[in-house]
């Protein structure tokens, strides 16, 4: 079993970009990070995503309306961001308060400035296997990681378990896209799939993103397979400081041990997502000035 380890694989990515970012003439790309209100959870996240980018060099914008700010002054705010030309990316940290309609925010976006991928042209042109748009920055790293681990999905049965619009759908399109490095043969699963155990039995590659605590256990998995993990949860732990521990959807202790291929949590999908975000930016930026 060899664990995949998506913090090394993200370091190496923030590199490369650094690299790539102190070639550039000019000003440097900018992204901007609009987070809405004190979601401790949305405090952390816009704060790392924040420090990668002063890390490669790219600017961040950070924007913090507070949590009673209205959709249409939301919209407003983003309608100027999309006609700054000193703006390359725009990211919209989710989840919005309530009241807020977050498709909506997420569609008011100029595609071209949509580094999240959430939009719904960025996301037809993942359906359209057309690269001028920007993959969600989860699944991207997904794939990044299945690359860069040699995994290659050509001929192989990938099977997602879960389809949202963040990760198990868009994910099951790139790894179905007639590409190379991809080109699965794709079996989604969700809450209505019968008999769960037995599709999973049978994946090459299975990708686990349906947020329940350790719900991949050893008899899911064929020998041998590749295990994506990309759930995030936490489980209660007294015995941890701060009264929990982090999981993925995999029973690790029991599954890595039977996989060719592995991802922990956390250290695995997670270190990616960022990396992703800072890839699209400087995409953004170099299409943005094509
Ligand atoms: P989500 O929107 O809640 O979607 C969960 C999906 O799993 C749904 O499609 C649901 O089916 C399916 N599902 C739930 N219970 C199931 C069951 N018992 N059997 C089969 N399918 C089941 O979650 P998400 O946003 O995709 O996130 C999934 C996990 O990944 C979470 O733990 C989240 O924290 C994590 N995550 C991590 C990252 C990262 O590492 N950066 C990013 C995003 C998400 P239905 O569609 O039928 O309801």
């Amino acid at each position: 079993m060899e664990l995949i380890d998506g913090n090394q694989i993200a370091a190496d990515i923030v590199a490369e970009l650094k690299a790539q970012v102190s070639g550039l003439p000019g000003r440097k790309p900018c992204i901007a990070l609009v987070r809405v209100g004190e979601d401790p959870a949305s405090v952390s996240y816009v704060k790392k995503k924040e420090k990668t980018a002063a890390e490669i060099g790219i600017e961040s914008r950070i924007i913090l309306p507070p949590a009673t700010i209205t959709q249409a002054e939301l919209e407003k705010l983003i309608d100027d961001l999309n006609a700054d030309p000193a703006v390359d990316g725009i990211l919209v940290q989710s989840p919005l308060p309530k009241h807020l309609d977050e498709a909506a925010a997420f569609r008011r976006l100029a595609a071209h400035k949509d580094v999240d991928g959430f939009h719904t042209l960025n996301i037809g042109k993942v359906a359209q296997e057309d690269d001028t748009g920007f993959v969600a920055c989860t699944p991207a790293g997904i794939m990044e990681l299945l690359a860069r681990s040699g995994t290659d999905l050509k001929g192989k049965h990938v099977v997602v378990l879960g389809r949202s619009l963040i990760v198990g759908k868009p994910v099951a399109l790139l790894a179905l896209q007639k590409k190379a490095g991809a080109n699965g043969t794709v079996t989604i699963c969700h809450s209505g799939t019968k008999d769960v155990a037995s599709l999973t039995r049978q994946a090459d590659v299975l990708i686990a993103a349906i947020g329940r605590a350790e719900f991949v256990t050893a008899d899911m998995v064929k020998p041998g397979a590749v295990v994506i993990d990309v759930g995030i949860n936490r489980v209660p732990d007294p015995s941890k400081k701060t009264g929990y521990r982090l999981t993925g959807d995999v029973h690790f202790p029991t599954v890595a041990p039977l996989t060719s291929k592995v991802t922990p949590v956390p250290g695995g999908v997670g270190p990616m997502t960022v990396a992703m975000l800072m890839k699209n930016t400087l995409k953004a930026f170099r299409q943005n000035h094509a």
